[in-house]
C-alpha cells in the first residue's frame, strides 16, 4: 500500500473530459490527476499526447514499471484509468443461491418461483455469508458503489435481508458504499393503505448515510396502474427515491416505462427514478419506443440494462436457439441524454447462472449485444457514473472524475482503446488515495 499525490499521464475516457481539452490529430493529452487528502483536487492535461513515441516503451511491456517514486507519483504511462466502477443493480440476497437448487425452468416467471422456494430456508448466516462474498467480489473488481435490491414480499413483515444487508453496509462503508432498494411486488401497493405501510417500513430503516430506496417489480403479469400510482404516492410521503424492476420481458404490450415516465412529470416527482430492464421497449414498434424514450427524458428518469442476465432468461424456450436479445433501447436513449447505467444484477442465483461482481463482465457481454461503439471513451460511463444513480435535486453528488470526488481510480495494466473492455485483468487500484 503506497500512499499517493499524484497520478500522471493517465488515459482518462472522454465522457470525463471537458470538451476543451487538448488534442493533436485526433490523439488525446494524457492527464494528471492531483490529489489532497483523499479527495481529486484538480485533473490538468499533461503535455503527452496518448500516442507520444516517449510511451512506446512502457506501452509494450507486459507489465507496465508502475512503481511510486519517492514524491508520491505514480506515473502510469498512458494507460486507461476509470473513476472507482458503480454496480448500479445486484441482487446479493439471493446471489450464490443456484448451487444448492435442483431444478430451474427457463424463463423470469419460472426463476421468481425457485429463488421463492429457496429463500423458505435463508438464515441471517446464509444471508451473511453470500453476500459478503458477493461484496468481495466487488471489492477486488474495484466497485466503490453498489446497489443491491432485498427481495420484500410480505406486506407487513420486514424480510430478513434487509437488516443483514444494512449491517453489511455499515461494516462495508469506508469500501464500497452499499444502497439497498426493496424489491416488492406491484401487487403489493394495490392497496394505498397497505403501499404507505411499506414506504414507511423502508423510510424507518434509512440511516443517514445509508438511504434506502422504495422498488417494485412492475410486469404485465401483475399490471395494475392503480398501485403504482399508489407506489408513486407513497415514496412521495415519505420522500424516498425509486428503483423499479420495469418490462422485464418481450410483451410489446407493457405499460411500466411510459406510465412511470408520465407519472413523474404529472407529479413532478422530486426524488431519484431508475428503472432497470425495460426489455420490452425495444420489441415495440419502432416510432412508439422512440416517442416513450422521449418522455423518458423529459421526466429525468435513469435507465440500468442488465445485459448478461436478460440474454440468459428472455426469450428462453428449452431446445431453441434465441432469437432475441433482451436489451433496451441503450443508443437512442443515450442520444436523447438520458442516463444509462450497466450492472452485474443476479450471479450464481436460479436467475443468472453467470456473473462475478465485476461490471466489466456485464460490459464485456453488453459491448456486442448492444454493438456499442467507443467501449472505454463513451460506454464506461454507464459503470462508473454514481451521480446518476445517486443525485437528486435536494442532495446533488459530485460526478465521478470531478473535484472533490474521492481518489478511487483503476489503472487498466494491459487494456488499450480499441479492445476495451478486453485485458482489463491485472488491475492497480487506487482507494482514498493510496496504491493497493
Ligand atoms: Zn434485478
Amino acid at each position: 500500500m503506497k500512499a499517493l499525490q499524484k497520478i500522471t499521464h493517465a488515459r482518462l475516457p472522454l465522457w470525463s473530459l471537458p470538451a476543451s481539452w487538448p488534442k493533436q490529430n485526433g490523439a488525446i493529452a494524457l492527464a494528471n490527476i492531483v490529489f489532497l487528502g483523499n479527495k481529486i483536487d484538480h485533473i490538468t492535461p499533461s503535455t503527452l499526447f496518448e500516442n507520444s513515441p516517449e510511451l512506446k516503451t512502457a506501452t509494450l511491456a507486459l507489465e507496465p514499471p508502475f512503481s511510486v517514486s519517492a514524491e508520491h507519483v505514480l506515473d502510469v504511462h498512458g494507460a486507461l484509468v476509470l473513476p472507482g466502477l458503480l454496480d448500479a443493480h445486484t441482487h446479493i440476497d439471493k446471489t450464490l443461491t443456484l448451487g444448492r437448487i435442483k431444478e430451474v425452468k427457463p424463463g423470469l416467471l419460472n426463476a421468481i418461483q425457485a429463488m421463492m422456494v429457496d429463500r423458505a430456508s435463508w438464515s441471517e448466516e446464509d444471508i451473511r455469508a453470500r453476500a459478503s462474498k458477493a461484496l468481495q467480489w466487488a471489492h477486488a473488481a474495484g466497485v466503490t458503489h453498489l446497489r443491491t435490491h432485498c427481495d420484500w414480499w410480505e406486506p407487513s413483515t420486514t424480510p430478513l435481508a434487509w437488516h443483514v444487508i444494512k449491517d453489511l453496509a455499515l461494516e462495508w462503508q469506508s469500501s464500497i458504499k452499499v444502497s439497498r432498494s426493496a424489491l416488492i411486488p406491484l401487487t403489493l401497493f394495490k392497496e394505498e393503505e397497505s403501499a404507505n405501510a411499506l414506504a414507511k417500513a423502508v423510510s424507518q430503516s434509512n440511516a443517514p448515510k445509508h438511504r434506502a430506496s422504495l422498488g417494485g417489480f412492475i410486469h404485465t403479469s401483475n399490471w395494475d396502474p392503480q398501485a403504482l400510482k399508489h407506489l408513486f404516492e407513497a415514496a412521495e410521503r415519505f420522500e424516498l427515491d425509486l428503483d423499479l424492476h420495469v418490462d422485464e420481458e418481450l410483451n410489446p404490450q407493457a405499460q411500466g416505462l411510459q406510465s412511470i415516465a408520465q407519472l413523474v412529470t404529472q407529479m413532478q416527482f422530486k426524488g431519484r427514478v431508475v428503472c432497470g430492464h425495460t426489455c420490452a421497449l425495444a420489441q415495440k414498434p419502432e416510432a412508439e419506443g422512440l416517442c416513450i424514450l422521449d418522455q423518458v427524458a423529459l421526466s429525468g428518469l435513469t435507465l440500468v440494462t442488465l445485459p448478461v442476465t436478460n440474454l440468459l432468461l428472455q426469450d428462453a424456450t428449452p431446445e431453441r436457439t434465441p432469437k432475441l436479445r433482451g436489451m433496451t433501447l441503450v443508443k437512442e436513449a443515450r442520444a436523447r441524454g438520458i442516463p444509462v447505467l450497466m450492472g452485474s444484477d443476479n450471479v450464481q442465483d436460479p436467475f443468472c447462472s453467470m456473473g462475478s461482481y465485476d461490471p466489466l463482465e456485464a460490459m464485456i457481454i453488453g459491448t456486442p449485444m448492444g454493438q456499442l461503439g467507443q467501449a472505454f471513451d463513451v460506454w464506461s460511463e454507464s459503470i462508473c457514473q454514481t451521480a446518476w444513480i445517486e443525485s437528486t435535486l435536494d442532495a446533488p453528488q459530485p460526478q465521478a472524475l470531478e473535484q472533490g470526488a474521492k481518489a478511487n481510480l483503476i489503472v487498466f495494466k494491459q487494456a488499450n482503446t480499441i479492445g476495451f473492455p478486453s485485458q482489463t485483468h491485472p488491475r492497480a487500484i487506487v482507494r482514498d488515495a493510496v496504491l493497493l
